[in-house]
């Protein structure tokens, strides 16, 4: 095969339909060689996945169900890529919850059961999954995480996400050294604010959506195509001296310190 990720094997989990982030990203290996698998998180997502994967044809299946909160269901799928490849070369996680209730309004109100929730799922998922991934990773491998501004700044709404995305880039570090002696590189994409389903929780998120627009460098939001070409960067040898690293795919909205002048009221 040509391209890129000629000859390279990933699963990438967190596609639920065409907007995802995950999809983006999936794409974008494909387009350039990967062979990958696809996990669905239950059988209403299964209806949605099935047909993204047929549009990549031969270059990618399926690996099953995956509910990050069922050890077993990712016990099946790592066994099930143990069988069909004996390998890895990457994995993305594109994965993240928390109630949609808590999303709005005041951080200070999280109750210990949606903390502890969104952290499972948006934060040791990710520690989880590398731990399942090494052992397969055996001539080394990239992690690639996704990942907010509102783990560094408060953003409106953000609250208990905010606190599991900065442990999530925190994990990003740890696990960057834990694997690094294996050639193991682990990243995350701090990605600006895109309309997926996920982010539709979010209170006010159109709000968000033009604060961007008006604020970032370059006056304009971010696609899931766009994720998708720098995650390649990630994924593929392009970046094997980079380990630890979370990166910016935002419009450079993280550089600017105060609202532009010419922006309009929104
Ligand atoms: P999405 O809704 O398309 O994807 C979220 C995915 O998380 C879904 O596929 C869902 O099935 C999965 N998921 C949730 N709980 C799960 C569980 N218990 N087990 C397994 N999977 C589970 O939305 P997205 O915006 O593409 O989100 C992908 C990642 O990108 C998330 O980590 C999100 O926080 C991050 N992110 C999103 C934005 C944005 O504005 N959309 C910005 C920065 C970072």
């Amino acid at each position: 095969g040509q391209g890129l990720m000629a000859g390279k094997r990933g699963l990438i989990l967190g596609v639920a339909n065409n907007r995802s982030i995950a999809w983006g990203i999936a794409k974008a290996c494909a387009d350039q060689g990967a062979e990958i698998a696809l996990t669905y998180q239950g059988d209403a997502f299964r209806k949605r996945v099935e047909p993204l994967v047929a549009e990549l044809g031969d270059r990618a299946h399926i690996a099953g169900h995956c509910d990050v909160t069922d050890p077993e269901s990712l016990d099946a799928v790592f066994d099930g890529v143990a069988k069909k490849w004996g390998k890895l070369d990457f994995v993305v996680h594109a994965i993240a919850f928390s109630d949609k209730e808590e999303l709005d309004g005041r951080y200070v109100e999280t109750t210990r059961d949606n903390f502890l929730r969104t952290m499972d799922i948006s934060v040791f998922s990710f520690t989880t999954i590398a731990k399942r991934a090494e052992p397969l990773m055996t001539d080394g491998g990239s992690l690639l995480t996704l990942t907010y501004y509102g783990a560094e700044k408060v953003m409106p709404h953000y609250n208990v996400m905010g606190v599991a995305k900065a442990a999530l880039e925190a994990s990003v570090r740890y696990l960057a050294v834990d694997l690094g002696g294996k050639g193991i590189r682990v990243n995350a994409i701090s990605a600006g604010p895109i309309k997926t389903l996920a982010a539709s929780g979010i209170g006010d998120f159109r709000y968000i959506l033009k604060w961007n627009e008006y604020n970032a460098p370059l006056k304009r939001t971010v696609t899931p195509e766009e994720v998708g070409d720098s995650g390649l960067y990630f994924l593929s040898d392009l970046s094997r001296g980079v380990t630890g690293e979370v990166h910016h795919v935002d419009s450079g909205y993280h550089v600017v310190g105060m609202k532009a002048v010419d922006a309009p009221d929104i």
